[in-house]
């Protein structure tokens, strides 16, 4: 399983936000690779999501209650490990500068992985309300640049499912089953990353001198694809081909301006991949912007119709 670690010490994680979504990817992904792996927990997340807390335990993570916002607990998590993972949600995006305050006066982190696991948060410019999140995204990179923290940006692009425009976490529900629905004429293309990829990259990502002050991309060459063929990819699977109803491009913009949260951000982040084509218009490059699969060739990662074939 582990051979990223064979002469090494293996470096001590921690991340914060394991019970989310990104998050409980990311933790298993680390105590798969044999890292010492910990999860900074809020106490009452114990009572309010028992059995997630409980799976992370079962899993081989060692759970540190604390919070974000209570300093203590934060120093004493950070005192432990080597690397944090951020994986806090769109509301939280600000609090980081804590985590932030906390690193600085630790100092012996070798590495701060933020809450990004989406895109180039500089270079995308979505309509509002994602661009405030976005800018808060980079209020938070320039707080880590500042105080010196050596970081590695994730911009995983997106998570393998199919792209709902009013979910946050697409890949909780199955593929569709009665109709499509195409953003704008479906020809825009995205790449799309299972969670378990995600947490593998990541993982391979996070001490690794390559990715060091860099943003890394996942960009799964197998898995660049446009709405009409991910439509495709799924119609093979289940052999009977399903309307499409096509949402514009002033569809999604009117959506995003009701400003309702958080799906407002979603259908702004949607107009941005699947109109704009925010995912592939940047090119990747030194010095500052390197590629996960020209990094980890030997890792396989998940085509999309593979994936779909776990919905069948
Ligand atoms: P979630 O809301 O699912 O999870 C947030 C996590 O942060 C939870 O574990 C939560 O704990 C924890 N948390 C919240 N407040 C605190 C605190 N004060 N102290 C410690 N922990 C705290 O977030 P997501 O997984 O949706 O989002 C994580 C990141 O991933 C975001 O940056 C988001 O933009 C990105 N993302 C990317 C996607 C993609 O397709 N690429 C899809 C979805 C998100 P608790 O369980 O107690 O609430």
């Amino acid at each position: 399983e582990n051979n990223d670690l064979d002469t090494v010490v293996a470096t001590r994680v921690l991340v914060i936000g394991a019970t989310g979504f990104i998050g409980r990817f990311v933790a298993e992904a680390s105590v798969k690779s044999g890292r010492p792996t910990y999860a900074l927990v809020r106490p009452t997340t114990k009572s309010s999501k028992p059995k997630v807390v409980q799976s992370l335990i079962d899993s081989g993570i060692q759970v540190v209650y604390g919070c974000m916002h209570d300093h203590n607990s934060l120093v004493k998590a950070l005192r432990q490990v080597d690397v944090v993972i951020c994986t806090v949600g769109g509301e939280r995006i600000l609090d980081q500068v804590k985590i932030v305050d906390a690193i600085k006066e630790v100092g012996t982190v070798k590495r701060f992985l933020p809450s990004e696991f989406g895109h180039d948060v500089d270079r995308a410019d979505p309509v509002e309300p994602a661009l405030s999140f976005y800018i808060d995204k980079r209020k938070v990179r320039r707080a880590v640049e500042e105080a010196k923290i050596p970081y590695t940006y994730i911009c995983c692009n997106s998570i393998a499912g199919w792209p709902y425009y009013y979910h946050t976490h697409p890949t909780e529900l199955p593929p569709p089953k009665e109709q499509f629905e195409i953003y704008g004429d479906g020809s825009v293309k995205a790449y799309f990353v299972t969670g378990d990829d995600i947490g593998a990259y990541t993982m391979k990502a996070v001490d690794d001198p390559r990715t060091l002050n860099k943003s890394i991309h996942f960009r799964p060459p197998k898995n660049f694809l446009c709405l009409n063929e991910l439509a495709g990819i799924w119609e093979n699977k289940i052999q009977k081909s399903l309307p499409r109803v096509f949402v514009s491009a002033e569809d999604l913009v009117r959506i995003a301006e009701a400003n309702f949260m958080p799906s407002s951000i979603v259908a702004a982040l949607t107009h941005d991949i699947f109109i704009n084509g925010c995912q592939f218009k940047f090119p990747i490059g030194e010095p500052h912007h390197v590629e996960a699969c020209e990094l980890y060739p030997d890792l396989k990662y998940t085509t999309m119709d593979d994936f779909f074939e776990g919905y069948l």
